[in-house]
């Protein structure tokens, strides 16, 4: 039988819809934070304790003296997506939207918080509301604050919706989950003029369209093939108009990677692709990585204990997940403290980041009973 009641799941709904209208971005999440300290202090007992971090809050639920930490980690920013899903809640913030989710894990966290405070565990359990996940990255500066280096949890969860799987399916893997990754920007610079006289000019499309060119051969020629990688070029910005050369062109990509070492062979490549081709035409360029995620990596003995305890309990479908290129700044987190991290089936046709994805909302019961009963489980077998 789940833990969560109808009624308990109805609130979540509701606060779920609360929060998907007021999507902010990273570090911006002032609405946000205000109404969930407002449900947090609503139900706080004398064993709760909770602090601020910027736009996060940590949320301790006491155990008994000398007990462990469990943490369970939700991150809590939208993206600068316009909403165009129709639904009666749909975002109210222009140009906004939570387009991955984190309206969803917020819900299952606030159910995750509410069932442990009703029936308390020997342990400890740390509820990590977390800013800016889509960017600047909130996660590594939230775990050296000092809230959380006093709370430092001994092991971690954390899950995102997974559009194409079911609802009542949960899905992960020992080791490697989600990827390294890397934003990329290349800015060319050349010689603007007349389209008519290219021989006084240095033309930085021409120079870009190498770029592109040779950039797309780095995976294939310089990655051993049997290590995944994955550049993107997503965007190619230059020129003002048909009749005059170009001065500047900026390309913006993605690097993802399975190994820190191949993301840096591949940045070495990149700048010297960059150097080369730029100088050869009388160019310049210029290189920016911007956002950095390392790898997220589930811990053996926690990915496994919650399989076991998932195809055990029998109430919801286990399926072996592949490894997934998408990046997760959850990574710092399972760097330094054992954990996991699991895909939870919320059954959309559209996918994560996308303007129209609207997940099944019974996914919350599904995601709020799994953490809460696998923490029991956790609780009763951490040594
Ligand atoms: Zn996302
Ligand atoms: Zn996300």
């Amino acid at each position: 039988m789940s833990r969560i009641s109808a009624a308990r799941a109805e609130q979540l709904i509701a606060l779920r819809r609360a929060l998907h209208r007021v999507p902010e971005l990273g570090f911006a999440e002032v609405k946000t934070q205000a109404l969930l300290l407002d449900v947090i202090h609503k139900h706080a007992t004398d064993r709760v304790e909770v602090r601020t971090w910027k736009t996060g809050i940590l949320v301790r639920v006491r155990g008994r003296v000398g007990a462990r930490t469990l943490a369970y980690r939700a991150d809590i920013d939208g993206l600068p997506i316009t909403e165009q899903t129709g639904l009666p809640y749909a975002s109210e913030h222009v140009g906004m939207m939570h387009a991955c989710g984190h309206d969803m894990h917020m819900a299952i966290a606030i159910g995750v918080l509410l069932d442990v405070i009703e029936e308390p565990l020997d342990d400890h359990v740390l509820v990590v509301f977390q800013p800016a996940e889509e960017g600047p990255g909130g996660a590594l500066p939230m775990m050296d604050s000092a809230p959380f280096l006093s709370w430092w949890p001994d092991v971690i969860c954390a899950l995102h919706i997974a559009p194409k799987l079911p609802v009542g399916t949960v899905s992960t893997r020992p080791g490697v989950f989600f990827a390294d990754t890397s934003e990329l920007t290349i800015d060319v610079y050349g010689v603007g003029g007349h389209a008519a006289f290219p021989h006084d000019t240095v033309d930085a499309i021409v120079v870009a369209a190498a770029l592109v060119g040779h950039i797309q051969t780095i995976v294939a020629r310089s990655v051993n093939p049997l290590d995944a990688a994955v550049i993107s070029l997503g965007t190619i910005q230059g020129g003002t108009r048909q009749n005059i050369i170009a001065d500047h062109v900026q390309v913006t990509g993605t690097i993802r990677t399975l190994r820190q070492e191949t993301l840096t062979v591949i940045k070495q490549k990149i700048e010297a692709i960059v150097d080369g081709v730029t100088k050869a035409h009388g160019a310049r360029g210029q290189i920016d990585y911007g956002l950095n995620y390392v790898h997220v990596v589930n811990d053996r003995a926690c990915s496994q204990q919650f399989e076991q305890w998932v195809r055990q309990d029998g109430r919801y479908a286990y399926i072996e997940s592949d490894i997934a290129m998408t990046g997760e700044d959850f990574g710092y987190f399972v760097q330094r403290i054992p954990g996991m991290m699991f895909w939870l089936g919320v059954d959309t046709p559209y996918g994560l980041h996308h303007a129209q994805i609207a997940p099944c909302e019974d996914a919350i019961a599904v995601g709020v009973d799994v953490v809460a009963s696998f923490f029991r489980q956790w609780s009763a077998r951490l040594v």
